[in-house]
């Protein structure tokens, strides 16, 4: 019913306000010429505004930088915000285009209802990536795996320190332009399991995307860069048996017969690249499965060569291939496993279609500059 009287309100008009202190052509090459990840933002940004009583209106493109907000907003407090991440990629004839923004759309939906925000209809969002990325068009990149950074997100911006849902919301995208995630070559990564702490749990906010989840990993993100790992595992928070998934990527692990298995767990982020990493496989005549697996499972599977390659994989690296995983008392894998023959080639095939090399026979990609 809901999803029905949003979709009836009219088309957004978005009003764009230029920003007069935009970087020059040399300093955004500049920029481009070594962009790392999440450090530069473009020119401009979205915002729309949400209200009770007026649903979602005044929507512009205005010069990118801070917000002004009332100390007592109760994102500050209660931290009622949900994000979504996806990229534009510039293909060889100079075209702009962004991967299965709807799912974006769709997930963005589901998670603001779990935080109790409104839903923005799904046109909406798709719209305000195209605005804000014919406005900084020339900010995305082009060759290798370079593409522009997407970063939609919604929060409570109601001056309130009662605990109820903000009747005030405001949607943003910003973008950053983001170079070659291995630039030196993927190279495969070492995991650290974390026992002591976890990142959801059932009836919590795992499904959501939401910046909860990742105040919640980061000290477990600590403790795997101190055993000199580069991301960390979670269990389920019941048992501590079950794969979850890593801070922000999910996890699949490579069956010798080429079989994909993925954990399933209603506390997972039901991860976009993931999903089409899943169809690659399943086009190629592999077997893929979503079942609960346990940590025993997968630590016999490698010592008796059944498991023979595992990766992560979200929208930021795409797919990092897993070299051990390590653990208080076991390890499962060695430091210098090579990349999966699998995982790479999946790997190539998706960016290769994210990046318009490659022909997309499910109609993943959106043209977004015309
Ligand atoms: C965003 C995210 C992922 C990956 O999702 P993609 O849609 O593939 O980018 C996985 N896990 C968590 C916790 C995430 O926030």
């Amino acid at each position: 019913m809901v999803i029905q009287l949003q979709m009836a309100t009219q088309d957004l008009n978005f009003q764009t306000f230029r920003n007069e202190n935009a970087k020059s052509d040399e300093e955004r090459a500049e920029i481009l010429a070594n962009p790392g990840f999440g450090k530069f933002f473009t020119d401009h940004m979205v915002d729309i505004c949400w209200s009770e009583r007026g649903g979602w209106h005044r929507p512009r493109v205005q010069p990118y930088g801070p917000i002004a907000m009332d100390p007592a907003a109760a994102v500050l407090h209660y931290a009622q915000e949900v994000f979504e991440g996806l990229k534009a990629y510039r293909h060889e004839d100079g075209s702009v285009w962004t991967f299965r923004p709807e799912s974006n759309a769709y997930r963005m939906q589901r998670s603001a209802r779990r935080l109790a925000l409104p839903e923005l209809p799904v046109e909406y969002f798709v719209d305000s990536l195209k605005q804000l990325v014919r406005n900084d068009v020339d900010w995305v990149p082009s060759g290798g795996e370079a593409s522009l950074y997407l970063r939609p997100f919604m929060f409570a911006k109601e001056a309130f320190l009662g605990v109820r849902p903000a009747t005030k919301v405001n949607y943003y995208v910003i973008a950053s332009p983001a170079g070659d995630y291995f630039p030196g070559g993927v190279t495969p990564v070492s995991i650290w399991l974390s026992t002591d702490y976890s990142r959801a749990g059932r009836g919590g906010m795992g499904a959501a995307k939401t910046g909860g989840n990742y105040a919640s990993s980061l000290v477990a993100q600590q403790e795997a860069n101190e055993h000199g790992c580069a991301q960390v595992l979670f269990l389920d928070s019941e048992e501590g048996r079950y794969l979850e998934e890593l801070g922000g990527m999910n996890i699949v692990l490579v069956h010798k017969d080429g079989t994909l298995l993925t954990p399933e767990s209603s506390s997972i982020l039901e991860g976009i690249t993931l999903d089409s990493v899943l169809q690659l496989a399943r086009d190629r005549g592999l077997a893929t499965e979503q079942r609960r697996v346990t940590i025993d499972e997968w630590r016999e599977g490698v010592e008796s060569g059944d498991i023979t390659e595992m990766f992560a994989c979200g929208t930021a690296a795409v797919i990092t291939p897993i070299a051990q995983l390590k653990a208080a008392d076991f390890t499962i894998g060695s430091a210098d496993a090579p990349a999966g023959e699998l995982t790479m080639s999946l790997r190539q095939e998706l960016t290769d279609i994210q990046h318009g090399r490659k022909a997309d026979p499910h109609e993943w990609m959106l043209r977004l500059d015309a």
